[in-house]
């Protein structure tokens, strides 16, 4: 007989759930990854980046010690480093596009992106299902033109470059079933323009980029205003992207789903994991693109369908952000290192880690999930369709009131329809594909049957 499981916490009661099954713990290796994350390795990536004197992308690309094509060639060897330790899994591209003339491009330009592809065997194609980390290494000054001054950028974006070598460096010795894409992008200060053409690549690719976590000014815990925050980094996602429209749009939107759209789903997935195996550090929803009125290279992801979020540091210093270095009125301008809070910086990398890293080991979200009873009924019953993985075990089914920010209860099932004595009126629903190993897949919002 099938008997129903209340698990600690979640009081619900569950009909056609196999006796016995919980869901797995978390994931050594994981936690393994999350723990090898550097603050002196981080260190020691800002420092370097910040010794080509400016990566302005219009600076010089042919010296060997200053300047953008000194910088990307550079990061390109150290990916070339981390793949060594891959067993042939991980492969480093520099991707160029020629783009045109543009209000902060004043004649044609070279953008040439720093990507490393790891892939989940030597022998196999990319995997399907593709998950991006990325951070921008070019750099400015006060001018978004002055391509000669010194642009240290150590925090905008050495930081998030940082962040991406380091999950690099971390992860490149482990599989993983999901290919995991490391790029650092040129051209985010002149428009965002390394990060566009790789998103429309991945579009007309039809590529499966199934999240893009970007990270750009994840280095500093004290504002300029002398208020410091070290416990937590903050997400931004905007909730549905400008593709979502239509009568499906309209009727999630009448559902209660306006917090669920691909990135803030992510952002909700990231904040979960990332804290499960970083209890010491919080994530932060913002229920927003971006800061306000401000943008980054997750944007052109999202405009394009694809779940794409930004983490950046609660206390911005503006003082260094976009700044030549100078001292007026004995203050002190501009982006460097000894700005830089490397220990939150590394806090925001294992963020990073566990989230990109359990996303990659878990099987593909559940497909054609659906509340069956689409009339008044007292119970809800959910049905899905199941996966292929052959390494998975279960589903966890989550269920949050309408008003919650984040998936208040789970329960754990074997099987591919759930029957829960909760109203479907009153709370949302969603699936997620769960392996032995204790990956989880992003969560699977239903859809009404037959509709
Ligand atoms: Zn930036």
């Amino acid at each position: 007989m099938k008997k129903p499981i209340c698990i600690p916490g979640y009081c619900f009661l569950l009909i056609s759930i196999a006796a016995g099954q919980q869901p797995p713990p978390k994931n050594p290796i994981v936690a393994k990854i999350v723990n090898d994350v550097s603050a002196e390795r981080i260190k020691v990536t800002i420092e370097k980046l910040v010794d080509f004197g400016t990566r302005h992308t219009l600076s010089d690309t042919v010296s060997e010690i200053r300047g953008i094509g000194a910088a990307r060639r550079w990061l390109k060897s150290e990916f070339e480093r981390y793949a060594r330790q891959s067993g042939g899994r991980m492969a480093i591209e520099l991707h160029e596009t020629l783009v045109p003339a543009s209000s902060r491009v004043p004649s044609p330009t070279n953008v040439v992106n720093v990507v490393a592809t790891l892939r989940p065997a030597a022998s196999s194609p990319p995997a399907d299902r593709m998950i991006v980390v990325s951070g921008h290494y070019d750099s400015r000054a006060g001018n978004p033109l002055d391509a000669t001054s010194d642009a240290p950028g150590a925090n905008d974006d050495g930081s998030g470059t940082a962040v991406v070598l380091e999950l690099a460096r971390v992860m490149s010795k482990y599989p993983f079933d999901a290919t995991i894409v490391f790029i650092a992008f040129a051209a985010e200060e002149q428009g965002l323009l390394g990060a566009t053409a790789w998103a429309e690549r991945a579009k007309q690719e039809g590529w499966n980029v199934e999240a893009v976590f970007n990270n750009d000014i994840v280095g500093s815990s004290l504002a300029g205003d002398g208020t410091r925050e070290t416990g937590y980094v903050r997400l931004f996602s905007e909730a549905f992207s400008p593709l979502d429209t239509g009568r499906v749009f309209r009727q999630r939107v009448s559902l209660g789903l306006e917090n669920d759209g691909g990135s803030r789903t992510l952002a909700r997935y990231i904040k979960e994991i990332g804290e499960r195996y970083n209890p010491n550090f919080g994530v932060e929803l913002v229920y927003r693109l971006d800061r306000f009125m401000r943008g980054g290279d997750h944007r052109p992801f999202h405009e394009r369908g694809f779940s794409a979020v930004r983490f950046s540091e609660v206390k911005e210093n503006y003082d260094h952000q976009h700044q030549d270095v100078r001292v007026e009125g004995g203050k002190e301008y501009g982006d460097l290192p000894k700005f830089v809070d490397f220990e939150y910086c590394a806090n925001v990398a294992r963020i990073n880690a566990a989230a990109v890293a359990v996303l990659a080991g878990a099987p593909a979200p559940p497909k054609r999930v659906q509340i069956l009873t689409a009339h008044p009924g007292y119970e809800t019953v959910l049905r899905w369709e199941k996966n292929q993985e052959t390494d998975l075990v279960g589903y966890s089914v989550r269920c949050r009131r309408t008003s919650s920010p984040i998936w208040e209860k789970s329960v754990f099932t074997s099987d591919t329809t759930i029957s829960l004595k909760v109203s479907k009126d009153e709370y949302l629903f969603g699936v997620q594909a769960v392996d032995r190993e204790g990956n989880v897949s992003l969560v699977t919002l239903p859809a009404p049957a037959g509709r």
